[in-house]
């Protein structure tokens, strides 16, 4: 028997132990806590699994914490709160499955019924805590050897597992992208003859899972997983629809979804923002549905910029991602992506880095950052040549920022004022002066001031034209 006492040496433990003691009851540590402690990996989520009543153990130690115990309403499960931990109680259970859901039915059952109804062998390490057991480590699946081995393995028989709760599937990629595990060559062969029953699955939980794979340090790994298990072109068949190279006479394309896979990669090396992650993963999304190819020039993906962004509403729909300013970003980047690049195509220009300035707000940075991610060439001259001119572009970015202030820039004269001014009412042609005021200043033509403004205003008098 392993002693485990070194990773239950949190006080919270000798409570826990004490109250189960006092009721007489067996109880033990497990799951994700145990695996996290032994990889050294912070963790603040307790589960406690119970032999009898989860609830009785959960108000015996709240009382001596002297705090209280919450219900979780779906699962009913006891919790509680304790300085930043999370505690959780259940009673340890056997499950059954019926093939149309993957909610099981629930007896009550033995600490050994409990771990074989984990996901993986990793989860399924307890340790003891009453004082029969206290500090024992109990492993029936060798999941210590295979957190040794960096090994992603169901317990039982993967195709059981898998169909019994498909979620299952998600949570081994997620877990091997979090991780840097491998999956077990037959656990993984169980996914790919299992994947199509992800359709039982809701988004909701596919997304949370999709999410933390994004959210892992190389997001490629986890997508690449999914892509060969046959997942991918169920949940995400627009990403799929990147595959391919062809090539038509002497020109070819590159292959759009390892592109992708590499700028996410890219970007995830410089920021940890799922929104700009989720960009940089619909960049070119839009290229399928442009590509073209033109006889003595070869491929063109015209206008896919806009067409991603416009794919991008319904994809955060289905993915139940929120449907806010959040969609409002990843569309902004999406659309822009081209943008910067395109301005030093021949030269800079002051009016072309305003527009730039003024369309992407706030969001420059991350914009800028999108778009060096996007250099995936393996030609060192070209990589050079894209940097030296993202290098002139930061440049003028800045130069013109500080001289400008454009960045959350609102036009010095107002729809107000213009009606005021003309005494008109509100109609088209307010619009079409602000616009006409705002494109000068963008423009260069007048500076960006109330009073070379309102001259200019002037010059553009609706009721002296006709
Ligand atoms: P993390 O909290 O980092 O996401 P975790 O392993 O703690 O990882 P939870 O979702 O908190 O994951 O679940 C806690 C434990 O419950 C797991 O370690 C595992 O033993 C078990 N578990 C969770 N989901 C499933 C599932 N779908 N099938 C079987 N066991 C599961
Ligand atoms: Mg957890």
């Amino acid at each position: 028997m392993k002693n485990a006492e070194h990773h239950i040496s949190h006080p919270i433990f000798k409570t826990i132990s004490q109250a189960a003691d006092t009721l007489q009851l067996e109880c033990y540590v497990i799951g994700g806590y145990v695996r996290d402690k032994i990889m050294n990996r912070e963790t603040n989520d307790i589960d406690i699994v119970v032999i009898g009543s989860g609830i009785k153990l959960a108000e015996k130690v709240a009382s001596i914490l002297k705090t209280q115990v919450h219900v979780f309403k779906n699962f009913g499960t006891p919790m509680l709160k304790h300085d930043n931990i999370e505690l959780e109680f259940v009673g340890a259970r056997k499950e059954s499955y019926h093939h149309s859901s993957r909610k099981p039915i629930v007896e009550n059952g033995t600490l050994d019924d409990d771990q074989k109804r984990r996901d993986f062998t990793i989860n399924a390490l307890a340790i003891g805590l009453d004082n029969q057991n206290y500090g024992v480590l109990l492993d029936p699946f060798n999941g210590l050897e295979d957190i040794k081995n960096k090994i992603i393995r169901t317990p039982l028989e993967p195709e059981i597992t898998f169909s019994d709760d498909p979620l299952r599937m998600m949570r081994a990629i997620r877990f091997a992208s979090q991780l840097k595990f491998t999956i077990e060559d037959r656990s993984f062969k169980g996914i790919c003859s299992q994947a199509n029953r992800i359709e039982i699955i809701s988004y909701e939980r596919i997304t949370e899972e999709f999410n933390k794979i994004l959210l892992s340090s190389t997001p490629s790994y986890g997508i690449n997983l999914l892509d060969e298990s046959g997942l991918l072109s169920i949940i995400f068949p627009e990403l799929v629809a990147l595959k391919g190279v062809e090539t038509i006479e002497k020109y070819g394309h590159k292959d759009n979804f390892y592109h992708t896979l590499q700028v996410l990669d890219n970007v995830s090396n410089g920021s940890n923002d799922i929104w700009l992650r989720w960009a940089a993963l619909l960049h070119d999304i839009g290229k399928p549905a442009t590509k073209k190819f033109t006889q003595g020039f070869g491929w063109s993906f015209h206008q896919h910029e806009i067409v991603g962004s416009r794919m991008t509403p319904a994809i955060f729909s289905r993915f139940k991602l929120p449907l806010n300013e959040k969609l409002k970003y990843v569309r902004k980047l999406i659309s822009l992506h081209l943008r910067p690049i395109g301005l030093v195509e021949d030269f800079v220009t002051d009016s072309g880095i305003r527009r730039l300035l003024f369309d992407a707000g706030d969001d420059i940075d991350d914009l800028m950052l999108l778009c060096e991610a996007d250099v995936t060439s393996k030609n060192p001259e070209k990589i050079k040549k894209y940097f030296k001119n993202f290098t002139k572009v930061r440049a003028k970015l800045k130069e013109i920022e500080e001289k400008d202030k454009l960045r959350n820039w609102q036009p010095p004269i107002t729809g107000e004022i213009i009606m005021q001014t003309f005494n008109i009412p509100p109609s088209r042609e307010v619009g079409e002066i602000k616009q006409q005021i705002c494109d000068a200043i963008l423009d260069g033509e007048i500076d960006n001031n109330y009073e070379e403004a309102y001259q200019f205003m002037l010059t553009l008098d609706p009721t002296t034209k006709k």
